[in-house]
């Protein structure tokens, strides 16, 4: 009987090799169109095996926390996986935050290791991530609290390691490598290449429960501290997997691209787990639209002729700027669904990404989620939902929907208001982590019975979906969620500033972009090198992403007579429109003049 068993056990261990040696699981494009490697689904299990076998050495065990803060590189995949297969919870914290934000995260999930890059391009820009890490775990045993080692990947100096010793068989970066300077701390630094070397190729998955977290990821919360999401083995990566086959008509012939961050969830779920689950072969990039040129993009495209292509409205609007032809230039036969994630696109947008992108062939899935939801909610099936440009249309398998009024009635029929779930899905997260409570206070207390995803909705006459927004203090910049309050924090963080209010303004790339009335101290006065220190300040506090777009002086801000800004006031200022609607409740009325005045002193 163990006799069986065990060849048994070794057939399939063989067969699985076999089949795995050869299928192909990354096409990977790297910043320059010439670093081009592929990554089969052998070599990733190696890899990944050899990564568990390393974060084993170093003392990690199932349920600890590893945080990962690096680029679009294969590793970034291997290291994610390698945390997997040993039951411990990676937090994945996207390259382009600054290192306050990373040690905020660090320290909230009191994570054990560091995992980073030692520098990387994105286009032309040049990014010393290591250096933001070393002022990250700097921040971090200021307040107390000391990684137990930072696992450097070697990314820009690749070349020095030659072939054959490289990672993940990347190829070394083609682009002059500049000498980045690289601070080394003994006793904490480690390089990643000489650990995976010493490795053994094996190493036995820990078993988890279902239930058992899979990983953290942080996302912006309404009282400014991000909220770090939980997600499970099993109910995460079900639901991913169904939705990505059947929202993209997954077959094993396709080639899938999503192009997002692996630093978001879409990334997390639609270039990770999602086609892993299904064995697709996805294409991993780690560039932007616009390097080279504009028409990067569709040329990746022809290049593994791409059949599922997944993207941002942003990014569609982006490249929409620069016309048809750096798209038509390419052939695009491979293509045959295009989806949408992270913010509502525009029925323009929409209809130049089937037209043009699609040639009027593909369906176009857009789908609605959030990092909460894991997985998409509401989304077209494509080739079977007839689509309407602008409409996430109708619930997934299994989602059930419905529109609240502000009293919390179900509304029926046609009807405007909050979106909510009634019922729970395999992919909604389990809880905030290490804050039960507020997990329960935002996503519950508001309807009780009903998940509430802070967005606003309409349904039509047809029944179809049509998010409209958020309808809290968040903000959606290029399909990143954003508080309104982290950034005010960081805003009144400088010494000039007494109070700040931070709103969206509608921006034709971004969807959105930051508005930010400003009072000041007394004894300073609004000036360009004032708003240049405050973007500074922003973009050391929160990252890049969060730069604000306009910045105006606001000598007050109306505010209720119980003291709360009214930002639908300051949304009307901010766009010029002085139709107001009700402002009786304004304490004080004169503050509304006074900014429509100040509106031309604001910088841009
Ligand atoms: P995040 O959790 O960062 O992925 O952001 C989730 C938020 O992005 C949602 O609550 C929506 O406000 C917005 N969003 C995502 N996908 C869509 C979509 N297809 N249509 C409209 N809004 C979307």
């Amino acid at each position: 009987m163990q006799m069986t068993r065990k060849i048994k056990q070794h057939f399939f261990k063989k067969l699985y090799s076999l089949m795995t040696d050869f299928f192909l699981m990354y096409f990977r494009e790297g910043n320059e169109p010439e670093e081009t490697t592929q990554i089969t689904y052998r070599e990733l299990l190696v890899q990944v095996c050899r990564c568990s076998n390393v974060l084993q050495k170093q003392g990690i065990q199932k349920g600890d926390r590893v945080a990962i803060y690096m680029p679009m590189i294969p590793e970034l995949v291997v290291a994610m996986l390698a945390c997997a297969r040993l039951g411990a919870l990676h937090s994945i914290v996207f390259a382009g935050f600054s290192a306050e934000s990373l040690c905020e995260r660090i320290l909230d999930s009191s994570c054990s290791l560091l995992i980073t890059t030692d520098a990387f391009y994105r286009g032309e820009k040049l990014v010393n991530l290591k250096e933001l890490a070393d002022e990250a775990l700097d921040k971090c045993r200021e307040k107390g609290f000391q990684v137990r080692c930072c696992i450097v990947v070697k990314h820009l100096g690749r070349a020095e390691l030659g072939t054959g010793d490289s990672p993940s068989q990347s190829p070394p970066i083609k682009r002059p490598c500049p000498d980045v300077q690289i601070s080394w701390n003994q006793g904490v630094d480690l390089w990643w290449h000489e650990l995976m070397q010493e490795a053994e190729d094996e190493c036995e998955p820990e078993w988890c429960d279902a239930e058992d977290p899979l990983f953290i990821l942080y996302t912006s919360g309404s009282t400014g501290k991000p909220k770090g999401v939980v997600h499970t083995v099993g109910g995460y990566m079900l639901y991913v997997a169904t939705t990505f086959k059947y929202v993209f008509d997954f077959h094993a012939e396709d080639v899938f691209w999503c192009t997002a961050d692996i630093g978001w969830i879409t990334g997390h779920s639609y270039v990770t787990y999602g086609p892993l689950a299904n064995g697709a072969t996805s294409v991993l990039f780690e560039g932007i639209p616009t390097y080279p040129d504009v028409s990067r993009l569709w040329s990746i495209v022809d290049k593994y002729k791409v059949t599922k292509f997944y993207t941002a409205p942003t990014a569609i609007r982006l490249l929409m700027k620069f016309g048809d032809e750096p798209v038509t230039r390419h052939s695009r036969a491979s293509l045959q669904v295009l989806g949408t994630v992270g913010e509502p696109i525009n029925p323009e947008a929409w209809l130049w990404y089937h037209q043009v992108v699609g040639a009027q062939r593909c369906s176009i899935v857009d789908t609605f989620w959030q990092t909460e939801t894991g997985g998409h909610m509401l989304t077209p099936l494509p080739g079977a939902t007839p689509m309407k440009p602008g409409s996430a249309t109708f619930p997934f398998f299994g989602v059930a929907p419905a529109i609240l009024n502000e009293s919390g009635e179900e509304l029926e029929g046609e009807a405007e208001g909050y979106l909510v779930f009634k019922q729970p899905w395999p992919g909604i997260m389990r809880t905030v982590y290490g804050n039960h409570e507020r997990f329960e206070a935002t996503y519950f207390k508001k309807f009780p019975g009903y998940y509430v995803t802070g967005d606003g909705c309409r349904r039509d006459q047809d029944g179809y979906y049509w998010i409209t927004g958020r309808i809290d203090d968040m903000l959606n910049v290029s399909g990143h969620l954003l508080s309104t309050a982290e950034v005010e924090s960081a805003l009144v963080e400088h010494e000039a500033i007494a109070e700040a209010a931070v709103v969206g303004h509608p921006h034709p790339v971004k969807g959105e972009c930051l508005y930010c009335f400003v009072t000041l101290c007394d004894g300073y006065t609004f000036s360009p090198t004032l708003t240049e220190e405050l973007k500074k300040q922003i973009r050391e506090k929160i990252g890049p992403i969060a730069t604000p777009d306009y910045i105006q002086n606001a000598p007050g801000l109306p505010k209720t007579r119980s003291g709360k800004i009214m930002r639908r006031v300051l949304r009307k200022i901010a766009q010029n429109d002085h139709d107001l609607g009700d402002t009786s409740t304004v304490a004080d009325p004169t503050v509304i003049c006074q900014l429509f005045n100040h509106r031309c002193l604001t910088i841009q």
